[in-house]
């Protein structure tokens, strides 16, 4: 079915229930319904259809429509919760990790377990760093040398005076971008700044309630006219260490991982064994002391949580 002719590709902006809103090729909404044997080809049958997938679709009115298939998807953001995997997002690109040079000041630490998670998901993520125009950035170079170092783009941006948004604007097309940070950072001015009037929708629903138990935050796909689209959740925008176990962060550090293999104890935490070649290379400056110091509460915040679990 899906070299049919008469199916249009589109991609998936949102899911509400049985039905999924999809945005054709031709630029047109339809509400469509998935086809009964797509959804027996997964057991997960609530990641049947999520925001971002590409699908083909048949026109059943100017409307509606049938989804006949779906594309293998690309960079996934999921969680598991009690054993089943939720996606969230399905084809990320890009996963910005948005932060603020000053109000609320800059918090390097948050920047690295953000960086974890993209590794964790094998998103590609771009570090924006905005309101820049409230501070002089010479201090910053350092730090976003050692972050560059790593191979990870750094953004410096001001939704206020315009600095660096063109390049934003051209990162972002033809994407499709999750974006991730804390509330106050510029998140919706830099949408705004890229397209006016793009509306960000404002929710301060957690992911987890007080009771710990699952509410649904949808995700929808914010379509931009330059041809690319951006995931709007509460979830992903305040997404944490999901799933990573304290021994698979220094994997997911690429200034850590050279090291790990020339520890003495294969089970090494880097913490406080003796012969272990991570502290040996922070102590002769090949690994960045602040990194492995954010490693270090990281790997202790997780223990803490997993013996808690036990
Ligand atoms: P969000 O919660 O991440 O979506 O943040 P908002 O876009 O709502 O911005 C929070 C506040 O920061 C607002 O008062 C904005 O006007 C301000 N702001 C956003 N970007 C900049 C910037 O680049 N420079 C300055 N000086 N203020 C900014
Ligand atoms: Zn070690």
């Amino acid at each position: 079915a899906a070299t049919d002719e008469s199916l249009l590709p589109g991609r998936v902006v949102s899911v509400h229930g049985l039905k999924s809103k999809v945005l054709g090729e031709n630029g047109q909404f339809y509400e469509c319904a998935v086809r009964q044997v797509l959804k027996s080809l997964n057991i997960e049958q609530r990641n049947v259809i999520v925001a971002g997938d590409r699908v083909r679709f048949r026109a059943e009115s100017p409307v509606d429509g049938m989804i006949e298939s779906i594309e293998p998807r690309g960079g996934v953001i999921s969680r598991t919760s009690r054993g089943r995997q939720h996606v969230i997002a399905a084809n990320v690109d890009y996963l910005l990790i948005i932060t603020s040079a000053a109000q609320p000041g800059l918090k390097p630490a948050l920047i690295d377990r953000f960086l974890l998670t993209a590794e964790h998901c094998g998103v590609e993520p771009v570090v924006v760093i905005n309101k820049v125009d409230l501070i002089d950035p010479v201090p910053l170079q350092s730090m976003i040398g050692v972050f560059a170092s790593l191979g990870y783009r750094v953004l410096m941006t001001s939704a206020e005076t315009g600095v660096n948004i063109k390049y934003l604007h051209a990162l972002l097309t033809e994407k499709q971008t999750a974006l991730a940070g804390q509330s106050g950072v510029g998140k919706s001015s830099l949408l705004n700044a890229i397209e006016p009037g793009l509306g960000l929708a404002v929710s301060n629903v957690s992911l987890d309630n007080e009771k710990g138990r699952h509410t649904t935050t949808a995700t929808t796909l914010i379509p931009l006219a330059v041809g690319g689209a951006v995931f709007d959740t509460p979830g992903i925008r305040q997404f944490q260490l999901w799933d990573i176990a304290s021994n698979e962060v220094s994997g997911l550090m690429p200034d850590l991982r050279p090291y790990v293999s020339a520890c003495r104890y294969p089970d090494c935490l880097h913490l406080n064994e003796d012969a272990c070649a991570v502290k040996n290379a922070v102590a002769d400056s090949r690994i960045d002391a602040r990194r492995y110091d954010s490693y270090c509460h990281i790997v202790e915040e997780l223990l803490i949580e997993e013996g808690s679990n036990r």
